[in-house]
């Protein structure tokens, strides 16, 4: 559904991604882990095309991509979630709801069943719906842009660092609710430094180190691989 082949990446003259390939599959969650500057960011942001591959190709159900603009990605229904949840701080919950609707409003549907859907799936931003989204906690905040994602009816999540300073239990709701859209069929693409939680949680994983993939494979093998157990695992 989603492949990078041969994607390298450089900011200026520095080199961040060499050489990269990775495929997701239609339904799949795939983790991408490794350590702080390895490069996991940049890929996020390559696929969606914030940043421009210096070469290599992004395929996506078939069509090239890497030299699409930021706004045919989204609506291509890739979205990304960015690391530090942004939200607009100055608008309501329904309000940041409402800016992710862009890609189909146009074609006239109406948004309230999303919103619901949205509202289901994180019931305390219903309860604050009419609240400016600065009042809210962390973990709110990252359900907030979850959500707003969702708006969009994507078909790919990029999902950088959903864990970033939230609370264990906070957490722990995030992955279950991540977990249970790609149940429903949502394709994720999930970024965390929290590697034992994202190959618990995932199918297959890569690991990055200095922008190439060192490893990569089933998570239940990777799970068990003593490479990962010490570098990542803290066992
Ligand atoms: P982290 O978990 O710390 O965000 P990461 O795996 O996401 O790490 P990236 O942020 O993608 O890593 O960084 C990859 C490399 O590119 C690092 O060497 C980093 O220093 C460099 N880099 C990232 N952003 C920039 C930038 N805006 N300008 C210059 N170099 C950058």
């Amino acid at each position: 559904m989603l492949r990078l082949e041969d994607v390298s990446v450089s900011y200026g003259e520095v080199p961040a991604l060499h050489r990269l390939s990775i495929e997701v599959d239609a339904g799949e969650m795939v983790a991408l882990i490794g350590a702080n500057g390895a490069g996991k960011t940049t890929t996020l942001n390559t696929i969606s095309a914030i940043l421009k591959p210096s070469s290599g190709r992004i395929w996506f159900e078939g069509e090239r991509i890497d030299q699409c603009e930021p706004e045919r990605i989204v609506e291509l229904g890739i979205l990304h979630v960015p690391e530090g949840r942004r939200v607009f701080t100055g608008l309501t919950v329904e309000e940041n709801l409402a800016v992710g609707t862009t890609r189909w409003r146009r074609r006239g549907m109406s948004m309230a069943g999303d919103i619901e859907r949205v509202y289901k799936l994180f019931p305390r931003l219903q309860e604050r719906r009419n609240q400016l989204a600065w009042s809210l906690s962390g973990g709110e905040q990252q359900m907030l842009a979850l959500g707003r994602a969702l708006m969009a009816r994507p078909k790919v999540l990029l999902l950088d660092e959903p864990s970033l300073g939230l609370a264990p239990n906070i957490t722990q709701e995030v992955f279950r609710t991540v977990r249970e859209l790609n149940e429903a069929g949502l394709t994720v693409l999930l970024v965390e430094q929290d590697a034992y939680a994202a190959l618990r949680i995932s199918r297959r994983g890569y690991v990055l180190e200095t922008g190439r993939v060192a490893l990569h494979g089933n998570c239940s093998d990777l799970r068990r691989d003593v490479r990962i157990q010490e570098a990542y695992l803290g066992k």
